[in-house]
């Protein structure tokens, strides 16, 4: 039995089979082997290594002739590496020392020499790192051939085990039979945390080499409400689970029950509660969990599922599922926001050093007008269906806003001479999440209707922490004091004037912040689905007034350990468990 502990980052607990991603879609479903069958073994390697050359010897072939000598260079150096007879010893040697299997084996050396040359200092070594991912994939479908895992169509329910999920591949999974996410990456905001929360399933990142560590098959319990992963665990740590599975369960059902009860405060103040969703079929859920509007769509996934940009026409399809399953509730539809770690394939490749800094979302879409303009055209065509509202994310200077907005009326008087109908008085807001965006909070709200206050980015670039990193995920805290004031300054900013103020970063939906948050003053908080029913618990067990006293006390703090020790005596203190 192993444990190992990692960032919670989705709660509940799941029981199940691993199944292990290596690289990439490859799933090696065995890592071991009865020694019979060391030979077997060998002679699959060898030949997954004969038609590897084969493929890499015709691809230089190819590329000298189409591309010139610089390019075959790059075949040459793979097929140099797949034939160096030290590489085929070593993976021999794994399989009959250790008995691993041939693909196992193989991934194992492989791992074994990307670190080695990650870690030279010569930058031309270093760059070929990717070629040896390339190498690795390319022998790894020869050697496990038909025995590949089609993760789109999975026979059984699993826990995956990888080392990062990227939001396009999470849309390809067969989703009815995935039990939870073992992974070895990411922080609690970090988008991978944000699909498991989006697929309702429990999830532990941080796992430094958990995918090393766990072999394909073997039981998993996956902890995700206290970040603990268990491989293999005894009877008795099995039993201990499964009660707290049946317990979690028995929670879930009762917060279900508060789904028709209105979120207002024991002194009488009314907090909205929306959803943040994902997917257009996530509209429904969210509702179901008691949501009184969409408070964002993040509607990059629909970029980044295809291979080629969305057409106006499939992007008008999922906004309208999204406004036809809303009715008359209000639907933020966020502008995409592509880029940093959510790189959609058709994309040009990105060069920048430093990407969450770089040409991202709104900055991309300034500067790749076609393609927000048809993004702009689907969402105002589905305007007319309900209650829909725009949003543009990444401000930082009002000049970008005012372009974003200058490009809306572009693309409005457009649909105006073709005839096409959409709402005129269409609700436009910005997301802050830029320290900028929040110091200037007072200039932007006389240029947007509505602000939301996105903490995920705000905390990461307040805190200069990289909020997927989760080696520095110890110093990415949203109760930080200077994100705090930050949010102060915001909601401040609204005070007085007709501009709506919402907070739609994960700490909407930790029930430990919400106080707090009220207290600051907002009244409309956006969260995961499922987070729903205990922030509304929260709501309907305090009062204002406290929430201000806490809120008074916490300015005085100037240490997130100190915020964070005083809201967890806080949240004792509340007990809303009588209430259900
Ligand atoms: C945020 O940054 O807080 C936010 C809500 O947007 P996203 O998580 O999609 O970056
Ligand atoms: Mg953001």
């Amino acid at each position: 039995m192993i444990t190992k502990k990692g960032i919670n980052a989705s709660p509940g607990v799941a029981i199940g089979p691993a199944i292990v991603l290596d690289t990439e879609e490859y799933r090696i479903p065995h890592r071991t082997i009865d020694p019979v069958q060391v030979p077997g073994q060998i002679h699959n390697l060898d030949a997954a290594l004969a038609a590897s050359r084969q493929e890499v010897s015709e691809l230089r072939a190819a590329a000298a002739r189409k591309l010139g000598d610089k390019t075959a260079v790059i075949f040459a150096f793979h097929e140099q590496f797949i034939c160096d007879p030290k590489l085929r010893d070593s993976v021999v040697a794994l399989i009959e020392r250790r008995h691993y299997t041939a693909a196992y084996a193989f991934g194992q050396v492989l791992n074994e020499r990307q670190r080695q040359f990650r870690n030279v200092a010569d930058p031309y070594l270093k760059e070929r790192v990717r070629d040896l991912y390339d190498i690795e994939r390319r022998v790894l479908r020869h050697i496990l051939g038909r025995a590949r895992e089609d993760m789109t169509r999975l026979s059984e329910p699993v826990i995956i085990v990888a080392n990062e999920i990227t939001p396009s591949q999470a849309i390809s999974f067969d989703r009815r039979h995935i039990l939870a996410f073992a992974i070895n990456v990411g922080g609690q905001t970090s988008h991978t945390a944000i699909i498991a929360r989006m697929l309702g399933i429990p999830a532990v990142l941080a796992l430094s080499d958990i995918t090393a560590d766990v072999a394909g098959g073997e039981t998993l319990i996956v902890d995700g409400t206290n970040g603990i992963v268990v491989a293999s665990p005894d009877s008795e740590t099995l039993e201990r689970y499964r009660a707290q599975q049946r317990e979690y369960r028995r929670l879930e059902d009762r917060l279900r029950r508060l789904r028709d009860e209105p979120a207002v405060t024991r002194d009488g103040v009314p907090i909205e509660l929306l959803a943040n969703i994902e997917v257009p079929e996530e509209t429904h859920e969210a509702f179901e969990y008691g949501a009184e509007g969409i408070g964002l769509y993040r509607t990059e996934l629909l970029f980044l599922s295809s291979a080629r940009m969305p057409t106006e026409e499939e992007q008008y399809e999922a906004f309208l599922e999204v406004m036809r399953a809303a009715g008359p509730r209000p639907v933020v539809i966020r502008t995409v926001d592509l880029g940093a770690d959510k790189l959609a394939p058709a994309m040009e490749a990105q060069r920048d050093h430093n990407p969450a800094l770089g040409l991202r979302s709104l900055r991309y879409c300034l500067l790749h007008l076609d393609m927000f303009r048809v993004h702009l055209r689907a969402i105002l065509r589905a305007s007319t269906a309900g209650d829909l509202r725009i949003m543009f994310p990444m401000i930082t200077t009002v000049m970008e806003l005012r372009q974003a907005k200058a490009t809306l009326a572009d693309v409005m008087e457009d649909l105006d001479e073709e005839g096409i109908p959409f709402r005129r008085d269409i609700p436009i807001g910005m997301m802050v999440e830029t320290p900028a965006a929040a110091l200037l909070a007072a200039a932007f709200v006389r240029e947007a209707v509505f602000l939301s206050i996105g903490t995920n980015d705000l905390t990461q670039y307040t805190l200069a922490v990289d909020r997927g990193n989760e080696r520095v995920a110890h110093l990415f805290s949203s109760h930080n004091p200077a994100v705090l004031k930050l949010v102060h300054e915001v909601v401040r900013a609204t005070r007085g004037r007709k501009v709506q103020v919402n907070l739609c970063g994960e700490m909407a939906g930790a029930p430990i912040y919400c106080p707090l948050l009220l207290g600051l003053g907002l009244r409309r908080l956006s969260m995961a689905p499922k987070d729903i029913p205990s922030i509304k618990r929260i709501v309907r067990a305090t009062t204002i007034e406290r929430c201000q006293m806490i809120a008074r006390k916490v300015s005085r703090f100037d240490s997130d350990r100190q915020v964070l020790n005083f809201l967890r005596g806080e949240a004792r203190a509340i007990e809303p468990e009588e209430d259900l």
